[in-house]
């Protein structure tokens, strides 16, 4: 029979041995789902503009007047993480596709590049990040991507809230401004 702390000791080393190995797989998997949930906003921004340069600079009325003819493949729609945890595929985008990226619509390339356009819902990555650690990818008008995520360091960036507050902000200036 082995001491007391010798046991403790095995015990901890087991749950070490254990732990670490598949936590690194998680994360890896997390991690390239994360790349691919940039990846995608990238693909929808860039849609978005060449969409507006065929419209007079103006973005859809309608997340789904991209497909087919400028984003082919519905799992760009798809935020990988909500849909590894929430079971979606192409059929719910069929029938929604906003299910996982919210669609500022009514805008053109004129307006602010501060703007959003197509983002995370709120809670897409919550299952990596948790409820109250608002983890999201954003496309602003233009194009550009940015990811809001509570494990890069935020010491010399935005944080959502700041770019969300600036965005609801210009929104606001720009429907006063169209108004008569
Ligand atoms: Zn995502």
């Amino acid at each position: 029979m082995l001491k007391k702390p010798v046991r403790l000791i095995l015990i901890a080393l087991a749950a070490f041995l254990i732990f670490v190995p598949l936590h690194g797989y998680l994360s890896s998997r997390n991690c390239a789902r994360m790349v691919i949930c940039i990846s995608n906003l990238k693909q929808l921004g860039l849609a978005l503009n060449m969409y507006a340069c065929d419209y007079q600079g103006n973005f859809p009325t309608d997340l789904s007047l991209l497909y087919p003819g400028y984003v082919s493949n519905l799992t760009t729609f798809l935020c990988p993480i909500k849909a590894y945890t929430s079971r979606l595929n192409e059929q719910d985008v069929l029938k929604n596709f906003t299910v996982c990226y919210e669609y500022i619509p009514g805008l053109t390339r004129e307006d602010d590049n501060r703007i959003l356009i197509v983002f995370d819902r709120k809670d897409n990555h919550a299952h990596i990040f948790g409820h109250h650690r608002d983890s999201r990818n954003a496309a602003f008008v233009g194009g550009r991507v940015q990811a809001f995520n509570p494990l890069i360091s935020s010491t010399n960036r935005q944080s959502w809230e700041q770019v969300w507050a600036t965005h609801q902000k210009l929104l606001q200036e720009r429907s006063h401004k169209s108004q008569p």
